[in-house]
This record gives structure tokens, sequence and C-alpha cells, in this order.
């Protein structure tokens, strides 16, 4: 017959697997911060949208409004705003000497990841015609960041000519991945398996000397 000890070890045993299970898949059982707002929309898709400006619009004006229209016309038509980031401001990158309004969006749609991009790229051009180049000045840049099922919390990606995600700049890009922190840390980067505030918690960390 088991000893009284024997049980007692036995269910302590039970206890520490369990908790080691639910360390371990916590993200996939429980309802996540980051991907509670799902179930508000029956839309198929969350995309994770970095959003830029460093030119005036005639119209709607300071860099920082033209985010604010921005978001307003992102709103309408085939995708809605689930949740978004402040709005800060970031040093230029490149020749453009005016420095740039930044924020993160996560839109629920149904587009397809190219229908997405397709619809962005629109929105670009109603606010003002882009630059060819690289780094100059915009009125208004719109990147999709990272992409998900909305009912499945594992971040995907996607690979063609035209578009890939994770955009391939995101992990060293402080003004990117401080506001998707904000209101995407625990989705992961699905080529490091790292979660967003990782990456970024990784970025700010001051180089160690060797
Ligand atoms: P940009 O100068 O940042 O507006 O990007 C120029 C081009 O990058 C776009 O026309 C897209 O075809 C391509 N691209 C590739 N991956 C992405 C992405 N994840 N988000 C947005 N544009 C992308």
């Amino acid at each position: 017959m088991e000893s009284n000890a024997a049980k007692c070890n036995h269910k302590q045993r039970q206890i520490m697997w369990l908790a080691i299970f639910l360390m371990t898949h916590i993200d996939n059982i429980m309802p996540n911060a980051d991907n509670d707002f799902a179930n508000l929309t029956n839309l198929a898709y969350l995309y994770v949208i970095a959003m830029g400006s460093n030119r005036r619009h005639r119209i709607h004006g300071l860099p920082r409004q033209v985010l604010v229209r921005a978001m307003q016309r992102l709103n309408e038509g085939p995708t809605k705003i689930v949740r978004q980031s402040s709005i800060i401001e970031s040093l230029p990158i490149g020749p453009s000497q005016r420095s740039y309004a930044n924020n993160a969006i996560i839109l629920a749609s149904n587009l397809q990841p190219l229908e997405m991009l397709d619809w962005l790229k629109n929105m670009e051009s109603e606010f003002g015609t882009r630059h060819r180049r690289r780094w100059t000045s915009r009125t208004l840049d719109l990147d999709i960041i990272l992409w998900r099922e909305a009912f499945c919390a594992a971040d995907l990606s996607w690979c063609s000519p035209s578009l890939t995600i994770p955009h391939c700049h995101m992990r060293e890009r402080d003004f990117v991945l401080g506001p998707v922190s904000q209101i995407a840390g625990s989705w992961r980067d699905p080529i490091s398996g790292l979660r967003i505030r990782q990456l970024h918690h990784r970025l700010k960390k001051p180089l160690s000397k060797s």
C-alpha cells in the first residue's frame, strides 16, 4: 500500500508538472492582453502597421495631424483600428532634415497581405506624391510590421517580391519597436522567436564593453 509520504510526493510532482505546463503554454491558453480585442470584430486577420510622417500636408497640417487624419481614414473601408500607440517624435535618418512623427496601430481586416499592401500604398498616395528615393521626406509612410490570424495568436511570415513580413528593418528601428511595444509587446517576431518587447529591450540595451 502507498504510504502517506509517497502520496504526498506524487501530488507535489503533479502540481509541479501542472505549473511547468501552465508557464510554458500560458500564452496559448489565457486570453492574451495583446489579443483580447480579436473578438471585437469578425475580421480574419490582424496587422501591426508602423506609421510615419515628416512633411506638412497642405490641408491636414503638421506630421502629427497627418497621422491623426490617416488613422481616421484607416478606420473606413476594409480596415478597422483595434489598438493604437501614442505618437512619438523621432530624429530623421538619411539625407532628410526633418524629424518624424511616428506611431503604430493594429488593424483588423479581411484583406490578404498583398491586398493590404495595395490599400496602404493607395492611402499613402492619397496623402501626397511619393518620393522614389529611400529616406527622403514623406507625408505618410505605412509599413506592415507583423500579421496573424485574428483568432490564433501565432505570428506569421510572408515573403514575396513586393512584400516581406516581418518588415525587414523593424529589429533595428527604435521608432518602430517603441510604439509597437506599446500595443503588441507580446507578439513574436516569427524569424527570431523573440517577443517585440524583448527585441526593443535588446535594441535599447547599451553595448557591453569587451
Ligand atoms: P517604403 O519606401 O518604406 O514605403 O517601401 C517601399 C516598398 O517596400 C513598397 O512599395 C513595398 O513593395 C516594399 N515592402 C516590402 N515589405 C514591406 C512591408 N512589410 N511593408 C511595406 N512595404 C513593404
